[in-house]
């Protein structure tokens, strides 16, 4: 059997694949086992930051498999300790929770937030708001979370506890502040999932500076937005904000599992022995990958994105069969006026993996993608689209 029957075979349907089967890659190129060549404009979903196989990821990843590949949580260990480290000093944070995805970090920060608004302000006070259009993750907390009804539908119920306002709307949150039941706001910067639709710098300020006066815990998901991707280390930087907690993962390691939870100055204490934790949480090999990562991403690389972003936002913004461009750094969204499978199909067959949010097209590919094969992967997408 092929692997494409096996896997229907085995396993479950949750996926609707692309019926290629990705064997190897190296950088931004992939290849698929009939040695056909790809431009990987999808980065695993932002997780592969440095391209496939990039040499100083793989030498950090296979130094640390050959030494320690994993240790319970009840011993110390220093690529664990070191990321931890990396990340406060970069973020002004002041300390780290490692879990292994997006979801799982968003967990911990909602029990966080709980704990927090629990202590400081009652026990009636539970409820955390996040935004419509939102994605939070696929666990039954995260996805009560999540600010997208069709997630809901077949699950209930779920985690009780959360409500949602529209992306904007700041006197939706002064009403709902009012009722004392709100411990935290949960908001990505730029939403994802829902399209790659940044949020107003002035909603996020205002949300912030609500939040502050209320002694209520802002929350910020950088699972995908975070680790260079907009051109900051963190998308809350491009927002002159701070917030008491930041989640994060996708990027993170670089292509192995992780998921990481920083905590202010107001929350660092908030959990005590056993009230969280995780076996997998701050592996040594995830954690060598994370700390190759985060030391690559100074403000050369940042520009860098910053700059290839521009140069994809002036290519898209009037190119024919193209309605407008969103994002920020190397996380765009394109609308297109052909429907956005019909654009994938066709980038595909010329050699281009990208993504879609939504109705839009999605485009992530790794911080360093070369000049060159951006600009062949940018005509082929112009292409596809007209
Ligand atoms: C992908 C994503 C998640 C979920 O991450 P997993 O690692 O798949 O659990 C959560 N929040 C955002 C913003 C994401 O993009």
């Amino acid at each position: 059997m092929n692997t494409l029957n096996k896997d229907k075979e085995y396993i479950i349907g949750t996926y609707n694949r692309f019926p290629i089967e990705i064997e190897k890659g190296n950088g931004s190129v992939v290849f698929d086992t009939s040695g056909k060549e790809y431009i990987d404009m999808t980065s695993g979903i932002g997780v592969t930051s440095f391209g496939i196989a990039d040499s100083e990821w793989k030498k950090a990843v296979e130094e640390q498999a050959g030494k320690l590949q994993h240790m319970s949580n009840l011993f110390y260990t220093k690529p664990c300790a070191d990321l931890a480290e990396m990340l406060c000093n970069k973020t002004g944070m002041k300390k780290v929770f490692f879990s292994n995805s997006g979801a799982e970090a968003n967990e911990c920060a909602i029990k966080a937030a709980r704990k927090y608004a629990a202590e400081k302000h009652g026990n009636g006070c539970f409820t955390i708001v996040t935004l419509r259009n939102s994605f939070h993750g696929r666990t039954l907390t995260t996805l009560a979370a999540t600010g997208q009804e069709h997630y809901h539908e077949l699950f209930k119920p779920l985690t009780e506890g959360f409500c949602h306002i529209d992306a904007g709307d700041i006197n939706s949150l002064k009403e709902l502040i009012k009722s004392g039941k709100i411990a935290a706001v949960m908001l990505e910067c730029i939403q994802g999932e829902g399209g790659v639709i940044p949020l107003d710098k002035s909603f996020v300020q205002d949300v912030r500076q609500l939040t502050e006066d209320n002694g209520i815990l802002l929350i910020v998901d950088e699972v995908q937005t975070g680790n260079g991707r907009t051109g900051e280390l963190y998308s809350y930087m491009n927002y002159g904000i701070k917030p008491d907690i930041v989640t994060t993962a996708k990027g993170l390691a670089g292509g192995l599992p992780i998921g990481a939870v920083l905590f202010g100055e107001k929350t660092e204490n908030v959990f005590a022995y056993g009230d969280h934790g995780s076996t997998f949480g701050g592996n040594p090999v995830s954690c060598a990958a994370g700390i190759s990562v985060i030391s690559r991403i100074n403000k050369e690389l940042l520009d860098e994105v910053k700059s290839k972003g521009q140069f994809i936002f002036k290519e898209f913004e009037n190119a024919e069969g193209v309605e407008d461009v969103s994002g920020m750094g190397l996380m765009v969204g394109i609308k297109t006026v052909k429907p956005v499978k019909e654009v994938l199909a066709k980038c595909m067959e010329n050699g281009v993996l990208c993504l879609s949010a939504k109705d839009r097209l999605r485009l992530l590919p790794a911080l360093n993608i070369p000049f060159d094969i951006l600009k062949k992967a940018t005509d082929i997408i112009k292409d596809a689209c007209k």
